[in-house]
């Protein structure tokens, strides 16, 4: 790809969201008492298409963190080639500690309030960190409710993410841990590494962590510590992740699963192994982190989850990374898919997803690694001067208004 220099004035669109939505609402609990919520959209870009970008419950959330993930989601999909701008959204709560039909009224009321911010062709949020199929169901409903329009079949590309019945797309709920895997076996191909046999640690059981590992496990790798936010395993000889996933559903976490010994945090960093995957939250891999670490390669299936004085350990002692942008866009990747499929009343063939998805991953797995190697940077570096490149491109050509 052609190094075209970084106008200023891209430099200085970029540096900022475009738009900052923020929604105060109440909610009746189910008590009776009331209470009240922030909700936020960051709208970071939208030159290459519709803002894109999941909505996350969490108790960490916060204006400045949800302004970073939209700013990376504009990367992400400009890095994958997908027709979307950068968005993220969020709401400041623990999601365990409401019921079901509390966390449908918050969604509704957070839908609902959002108004026109949102739009099949404006911005389309999905899931994330703390928020599901059924949040992206319920948030379709209302969307159609509160937005009288007769295409109701186009309505229903307001949201992806969504389950089967509703208009989701077969391999949306896999499709981040399969993009992980897929980067991985780029990895492996470039290096002769085989994957058959091999080690990998996982911090996050989740949605992403939980995927990767069960299509890792059929390739013959091998988990031998996982943590999430009840508890760390470790077992040299493996950690079985179908009958972990098991064990989750029904305790709401890995701990306590028989099959592996406790240990800490600390000790999960330092376990020996070929991979390490954060897929949990942003800023675990720190410097003192960064320097126990006894894997060859990162794999960032969570979102920024090295801090800058990891990234520098993490150089300093040859450990590649594969960049979050890059590792974990398997999801907004095929989020692309559902869209698409619901514009044209389609519904594609598990395989036909995966296929697709994996063209789009090499491709751009493939752009990163050639922009790295020609211009001697590391991978984080390459995959967003590839991303922005392309977004300088589109703002060359068109200019500023007015
Ligand atoms: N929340 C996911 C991400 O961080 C998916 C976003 C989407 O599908 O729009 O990439």
């Amino acid at each position: 790809m052609d190094a075209a220099p970084l106008e200023d004035h891209v430099r200085l669109i970029l540096s900022q969201p475009k738009n900052e939505v923020i929604v105060n609402f109440p909610v009746r609990m189910d008590d009776g008492s009331y209470e009240l919520f922030t909700g936020y959209r960051i709208q970071h870009n939208n030159i290459k298409g519709p803002y894109k970008g999941g909505i996350r419950y969490h108790h960490e959330v916060t204006l400045e963190e949800v302004k970073a993930l939209a700013a990376l989601m504009t990367y992400k999909c400009a890095l994958l080639n997908v027709p979307f701008g950068g968005a993220k959204g969020g709401i400041r709560l623990t999601p365990s500690k409401y019921s079901q039909t509390e966390l449908e009224r918050i969604t509704r009321r957070f839908t609902h309030d959002l108004g026109n911010n949102i739009g099949p062709e404006y911005d389309i949020p999905a899931p994330d960190v703390g928020t599901n199929s059924q949040t992206m169901v319920w948030m379709m409903d209302t969307y159609m409710n509160t937005h009288n329009a007769n295409d109701k079949n186009a309505q229903r590309g307001i949201v992806t993410g969504k389950t089967l019945n509703s208009g989701g797309s077969v391999g949306r709920e896999k499709a981040t841990g399969q993009g992980v895997v897929y980067c991985i076996q780029e990895w492996a191909d470039e290096h002769g590494f085989r994957l058959d046999g091999c080690t990998y640690t996982l911090q996050g059981f989740g949605n992403v962590g939980s995927h990767t590992a069960q299509i890792l496990s059929r390739l013959g790798a091998v988990m031998v510590a996982v943590e999430d936010h009840t508890g760390t395993l470790y077992n040299p000889e493996g950690i079985y992740p179908r009958k972990l996933v098991e064990h989750v559903a029904e305790h709401g976490g890995v701990a306590g699963y028989p099959g592996a010994k406790t240990i800490t945090s600390d000790e999960f960093w330092e376990v020996e192994c070929d991979i390490c995957i954060p897929a949990a939250l942003e800023l675990q891999v720190t410097e003192e982190v960064a320097r126990k670490l006894k894997a060859r390669v990162v794999v960032e299936a969570a979102n920024g989850p090295t801090t800058l004085g990891g990234e520098r350990v993490m150089a300093e002692r040859g450990i590649e990374v594969i960049p979050d942008m890059m590792a974990n866009a398997g999801g907004v990747v095929v989020s692309y898919f559902e869209w698409i499929q619901n514009k044209r009343s389609e519904s594609w063939q598990l395989q036909e997803v995966d296929s697709r998805l994996h063209f789009m991953m090499k491709n751009a797995y493939q752009e990163m690694r050639a922009f790295a190697r020609a211009n001697d940077v590391d991978n984080r570096t390459a995959a967003l001067a590839v991303a922005i490149q392309r977004i300088n491109v589109m703002y060359v050509e068109r200019g500023v208004f007015p």
